[in-house]
């Protein structure tokens, strides 16, 4: 079955599937975008992604490519048209196209691009059972990275040297020894008290939405957060460490820079996290 990607008003064949080459997002990286999870025929926490969304085009002053109402309308029927029961809805909006000159055009709409793709969600549990190793790289990223912005090159960067050392993920560190995020995922680990500790959601990191929802999960199964920052000795000397995103959820770190987590071995903590995160999370029907 062909996939089929929307693009700018038009269901059209991923194929086959293309925006202009001077839209501002591909010259620019003049853009954002979000990732949601499909889980068991239902898209989980569009309400938070929306939100998000609406904050990031707030934040470059993009405006809405089309009502939020009609997004959820297309986000369904792509996920329809791909049959997509497990898998992820992406979106991207970009401020338009436009002969390339750096300041904002005038009169120009938004572009908007819509895939989805399946996933695998046994072969994903699996891989959180196992467990997955980070290295560290240093924070080499710009101050508005709780944009969600399509530009993305440092987070590439960083991915390739974690593939490249045998690792899922790489955790940008601060001058001063703390954690950030990872290039695609929060940062989190589990004290011996058994207290869950992410840094702040300011400007230094993204505000995950399963972050954001993993305080609810953690709140229905009894844990306490806490928001601070921490440092890559306090990760290896904790009970467990773990990231989080819309696509790896809750997943055990075993390893950082080759040093192993406490045991080596996945924590149970975040396992549970995992286990308890479908039934918390908001769901609406695909
Ligand atoms: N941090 C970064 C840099 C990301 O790119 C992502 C997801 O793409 C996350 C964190 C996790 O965010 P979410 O839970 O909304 O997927």
């Amino acid at each position: 079955m062909p996939r089929i990607a929307y693009v700018n008003g038009r269901y059209v064949a991923h194929r086959d599937a293309t925006v202009h080459i001077e839209d501002r997002g591909y010259q620019f990286a003049d853009g954002v975008y979000e990732v949601c999870e499909v889980a068991r025929g239902f898209i989980v926490d569009s309400k938070r992604h929306l939100d998000r969304l609406d904050r990031s085009l707030s934040e470059l002053a993009i405006d809405w490519p089309i009502h939020r109402s009609a997004l959820m309308t297309v986000m369904r029927e792509v996920i329809r048209r791909n049959r997509v029961h497990d898998g992820l809805v992406y979106l991207q909006v970009t401020r338009g196209v436009a002969p390339r000159d750096h300041p904002f055009p005038v009169g120009v709409r938004p572009s908007l691009v819509i895939t989805a793709k399946k996933t695998n969600p046994d072969a994903l549990r699996h891989k959180a059972e196992a467990g997955v190793k980070v290295i560290t790289v240093p924070e080499n990223r710009w101050d508005r990275v709780d944009i969600k912005t399509v530009g993305l090159l440092p987070n590439v960067l960083a991915k390739q040297k974690a593939k490249e050392a045998g690792a899922y993920e790489a955790w940008f560190v601060d001058p001063d020894g703390t954690v950030k995020e990872g290039a695609s995922t929060n940062a989190w680990i589990v004290t011996k008290d058994g207290v869950l500790v992410t840094r702040p959601a300011d400007h230094g990191i993204l505000r995950g939405i399963t972050r954001a929802t993993l305080f609810d999960v953690a709140a229905s199964l009894g844990l306490r957060v806490e928001e601070r920052a921490f440092s890559v000795e306090e990760a290896l000397a904790a009970r467990e460490a773990f990231l989080s995103s819309a696509t790896t959820l809750a997943t055990p770190i075993v390893a950082i820079d080759g040093h192993p987590v406490a045991n080596g071995h996945p924590g149970s903590v975040a396992l549970s996290l995992r286990q308890a995160f479908f039934e918390i999370a908001e769901k609406s029907p695909a």
